[in-house]
């Protein structure tokens, strides 16, 4: 039995972060509350060159946000990628609209331009683009389809905080950005989320919605509309500021973590690993290896192998529209890249607190059971 179990997510928490968190339980109260919020906000505004930021309990309710100040609604069409987490597409139906599922690039995986200017219709309020496992998706090709059509781009940076691409940001895209601070990401505050935006309508909209209906500033506790309650606690905002303070050192980590596997796995043709488009810097939130079909392993295979050796992984995003979820949503369905890569890709140990040790212990099960041919049924 292997009593160590090598986790493919996980944080980086220092005395800083202990140091901020104690802080804030200490004294974020009375007319202090806002203090954490305001600096977490202000600071990652100014990481991600963007004006506004609203700090939030989670990134599926930003995204809620987001579709509400675009005043997306019933009889509109929003287009997501295939390849992505339910909380991408999740908040279209919250809002009453229909999710429009496009197919994604074989090289990056992100949200394929050329899949989303074919399923531009009429209908189509905005595209909710995924910087997906770190990549950031091609904005440029993107915002060529979408701003002719007049449709609205939403940047979901979930998985991205930290990443670049021509010299910008991740989150520094379309009309409103989002992140995620769950647990699994790379900048955690245990649960969290943050909208940005340069538009100062969008951002009063999303101000009223997170907070009952309540206008920006109101003492008089008089609602003018219903709306949600979506709030970040000064506990987790002081925790995301210290970590903010840490990002280039957690993406120097997760780089790090990459080479390593690059280095291991280097010469097998027939797993490949994230590509990084040219002028992009990947966050490497998750390192994940795409099996040759050639090698008679699939990934639920490889995955069931690895686990026996205490060896955690995640299976490459199922196609949103193969979920029961959204069995009730039309379809392209097969015959998309991402139906062909989803059977073969295998999410590895990405977690800070992997050694390089770790990583060699890995791959060398990795190269065992794919080149082996094993089966996990064995
Ligand atoms: C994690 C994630 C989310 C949701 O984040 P939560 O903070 O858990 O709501 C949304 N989109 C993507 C791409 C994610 O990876």
């Amino acid at each position: 039995m292997m009593s160590k179990r090598i986790p493919v997510a996980g944080p980086s928490i220092t005395e800083k972060e202990i140091a901020y968190v104690t802080d804030a339980v200490t004294r974020a109260w009375y007319a202090d509350a806002n203090i954490y919020h305001q600096r977490f906000e202000r600071a990652f505004a100014e990481y991600a060159g963007r004006k506004h930021a609203m700090a939030l309990p989670s990134c599926t309710s930003a995204l809620h946000l987001a579709l509400l100040a675009l005043g997306v609604g019933p009889g509109d069409e929003v287009i997501v990628p295939e390849s992505t987490w339910i909380a991408t597409a999740a908040p279209i139906i919250y809002v009453g609209a229909t999710p429009v599922f496009a197919d994604v690039d074989r090289a990056t995986w992100c949200i394929a331009p050329d899949s989303v200017a074919a399923l531009l219709s009429p209908a189509t309020k905005a595209v909710i683009a995924v910087d997906l496992y770190g990549n950031v998706a091609n904005y440029d090709a993107i915002l060529k389809v979408t701003e002719p059509a007049g449709v609205a781009l939403i940047e979901d940076a979930a998985q991205a905080a930290g990443a670049e691409r021509g010299g910008k940001k991740a989150g520094a895209f379309g009309a409103i950005s989002v992140f995620s601070f769950h647990g699994s990401k790379t900048l955690t505050t245990g649960e969290g989320g943050m909208l940005l935006t340069d538009d100062d309508a969008l951002f009063r909209r999303a101000s009223i919605q997170r907070d009952h209906g309540r206008m920006p500033g109101d003492t008089n506790f008089f609602n003018q509309e219903i709306g949600q309650k979506y709030k970040m606690s000064s506990m987790q905002a002081a925790l995301g500021l210290a970590q903010l303070e840490r990002l280039d050192e957690l993406i120097a980590r997760k780089r790090e973590i990459f080479g390593w596997y690059r280095e291991e796995l280097a010469g097998v043709n027939e797993i490949s690993l994230n590509v990084e488009d040219p002028g992009s810097r990947s966050a490497y939130w998750m390192v994940t290896a795409i099996l040759s079909p050639s090698l008679g392993v699939d990934g639920a295979a490889l995955r069931g192998a690895l686990l026996e050796r205490g060896i955690e992984t995640r299976p490459f995003f199922h196609p949103l529209s193969s979920l029961p979820a959204f069995s009730n949503v039309a379809t392209v369905g097969k015959g998309m890249v991402a139906y062909e890569l989803a059977p073969f890709g295998v999410n590895l140990p990405s977690a800070l607190s992997l050694t390089r040790d770790d990583v060699r212990f890995v791959s060398s099960a990795v190269r065992e059971i794919a080149l082996s041919g094993v089966t996990a049924g064995r």
